[in-house]
């Protein structure tokens, strides 16, 4: 598919029909994961492509996260901008003493044209949709009424990322992310770097 195609798509997933309460519905399951495909395919051939979630007023992977910056996987335009501190594994972004990263101002991200890879990509939507988190809402709602559909998408898309079922809760998440979005977060034993959900 076209990266036009595929921007469209992502806009109008992102322009979803408000819920009453102000969640928007995201696209069924199938076709999310379908789009989560194309976008890891487009930015595998280096297209920089970006997820498009309808976060609305939500913030919370920047208030949580340890984002891991791969110099070599950046625009070097990119790097000036951003405020990095040296790990072991790479580069993470700098965050404030209470987690947050220093790029969040009070209108959201004040780099976003400049934000890495870890950022673009990031769509918390899919460890709703494996089972493993749920994130705090209404800012969108997944499209599952019935246990037993919930209970089907989990087990697609934790055959999708290629995460064995039996695993606990955590080890689910930590395998999703891992599979889903590798090598985005600076995500290990020591650093654990897991969404909010999981933070409390
Ligand atoms: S947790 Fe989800 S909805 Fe909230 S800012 Fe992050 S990606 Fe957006
Ligand atoms: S760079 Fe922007 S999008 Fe990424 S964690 Fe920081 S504030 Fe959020």
């Amino acid at each position: 598919m076209g990266q036009a195609k595929l921007r469209r798509q992502q806009q109008e997933e992102a322009a979803g029909a408000p819920l009453p309460g102000g969640g928007r519905r995201m696209p069924p399951a199938g076709e999310f994961l379908q789009r989560h495909e194309q976008l890891l395919a487009a930015d595998r051939r280096g297209e920089r492509p970006g997820a498009v979630v309808p976060c609305q007023t939500c913030t919370a992977c920047c208030r949580n996260h340890q984002v891991l910056v791969i110099p070599g996987e950046e625009r070097a335009e990119d790097l000036w901008h951003l405020d990095l501190e040296p790990v072991p594994q790479g580069w993470l972004l700098r965050h404030n003493p209470d987690g947050s990263c220093v790029h969040l101002g009070d209108q959201g991200c004040t780099v976003y044209p400049h934000r890495p890879r870890a950022c673009r990509l990031w769509d918390c939507r899919l460890f709703s949709l494996a089972g493993v988190a749920d994130y705090p809402g209404p800012h969108w709602v997944p499209r599952i009424r019935r246990e037993a559909d919930r209970q089907m998408m989990a087990a697609l898309v934790l055959a999708r990322t290629r995460v064995d079922p039996v695993l606990g809760p955590v080890q689910r998440m930590r395998a999703v992310l891992f599979n889903a979005f590798p090598k985005l977060l600076g995500s290990d034993a020591s650093s654990p770097s897991l969404p909010p959900a999981e933070r409390g």
